[in-house]
């Protein structure tokens, strides 16, 4: 007898799809490979590929973005100002009135050099070259003597067509060349460079110093607050006069009605007893005010991330002007110190020189009045032609 046997493929068919599977995968990986292949992948490649929608953000919405960026600096140092006069002078006024009477005028003091060099920074131009090179053209000669310093201009910018002095790039953003370019700054929805750059980094400083003084006047109102009076919104003492019939304790714990009238001022309400208590804390009355507790921990977070973000910028910056560098020449000059050994930078003329060049302390302009006062004095030289150390001839400044 012949017996059949149907044997369905189970097994074999599962592996053959699997096998296509793994077969079809590994093609589109090889085609995709192969068409996106590029020689010089590396790992700074892909991050530049990453960051490009980003650069190409910043490039198209960078003019927009620095309104807003404007705009949100304002609200937010006017926010923290009114907080600390709000929550923090009845404060220190209940401490201490000299001390508050002090930290008043020492804050204005820093209030005012903020507000002056912020809105220096984002009104004064960073300075541009002069674009009048037609009157040299036309009179075949330079008719001033800026145009024949531009005669003698370091290099050509590619994308404005146009002689570029010493020190000077083409900013992005501003589609334009910059005398002294340090970076262009959104939060000043302005160019950094040679006309400004003192506002930039004393406005920089002033807020480090403005945060700090925050901080450090605003720390124990923070301590009480948020930690020792932590009530949840409750005044202590404070509670609502009882309703219902008086009643004492005897010495053996037993509730005694009170029969007697003269403990009444009329049937419902008992006589005010002046029990000693002890005065509610200014801190304590910041910890019930529902706003004032936000407030405190708006400073708190405020004035902590300003710190951190502001720190690490001053100091960097500090380091560019000690060594008589921008940030764009910072970062050339880095890289020109690895390849040449004996690269010196032509602008560095020791620290105190530099500094002094910075700040525009020159023609008998002292530290009193012109940096710890606002001042609108302009930077020394013209950001057009620069002295070297090579230079050793001329009188500068
Ligand atoms: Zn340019
Ligand atoms: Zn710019």
């Amino acid at each position: 007898m012949v017996v059949i046997r149907w044997r369905l493929p189970g097994r074999g068919v599962g592996r053959a799809i699997k096998n296509w599977i793994i077969w079809k995968w590994e093609q589109a990986i090889l085609t995709a490979r192969s068409l996106t292949y590029n020689e010089h992948m590396s790992q700074s490649y892909a991050i530049d590929f990453m960051m490009e929608p980003i650069f190409w953000f910043v490039d198209n919405f960078a003019k927009y973005l620095g309104k807003v960026f404007v705009f949100c600096v304002t609200i937010l140092t006017s926010l923290v100002v009114v907080i600390a006069y709000w929550v923090g002078l009845p404060y220190w006024w209940q401490r201490c009135p000299y001390t508050s009477v002090f930290l008043v005028i020492f804050g204005n003091w820093l209030l005012l050099n903020i507000t002056f060099h912020y809105y220096m920074g984002v009104i004064t131009p960073p300075g541009y070259p002069p674009n009048d090179l037609s009157v040299v053209r036309r009179h075949g000669r330079p008719r001033r003597k800026k145009d024949l310093v531009l005669l003698k201009a370091a290099s050509i910018c590619k994308k404005c067509i146009a002689p570029k002095p010493p020190r000077t790039h083409h900013c992005s953003v501003c589609d334009r060349c910059i005398l002294g370019m340090d970076h262009h700054c959104p939060w000043l929805n302005n160019c950094v460079g040679y006309r400004n750059a003192r506002y930039f980094y004393l406005y920089m400083l002033y807020m480090l110093a403005g945060v700090t003084f925050i901080i450090v006047a605003g720390i124990d109102i923070g301590y009480q607050v948020l930690w020792l009076n932590d009530t949840g919104g409750i005044i202590p003492y404070n509670d609502p006069d009882l309703i219902g019939h008086p009643v004492r304790m005897n010495q053996s714990g037993i509730l005694v009605p009170v029969k007697v009238i003269v403990e009444y001022d009329s049937i419902n309400f008992p006589r005010e007893h002046n029990l000693p208590m002890p005065p509610v804390t200014e801190a304590q009355r910041i910890a019930a005010h529902p706003w004032k507790r936000k407030g405190v921990v708006f400073m708190a977070v405020t004035c902590v991330s300003v710190v951190l973000a502001l720190g690490g910028l001053v100091i960097l910056h500090a380091k560019n002007i000690s060594r008589g560098e921008t940030s764009v020449e910072a970062a050339i000059n880095a890289k020109l110190r690895k390849t040449k050994k004996k690269f010196r930078n032509p602008y560095d003329f020791g620290r105190r020189k530099n500094w002094k060049l910075f700040l525009g302390l020159t023609q008998g302009r002292t530290f009193l009045r012109h940096v710890l006062l606002p001042s609108s004095h302009g930077p020394a030289g013209t950001g057009i032609k620069w002295h070297t150390v090579d230079n050793t001839l001329e009188d500068w400044p």
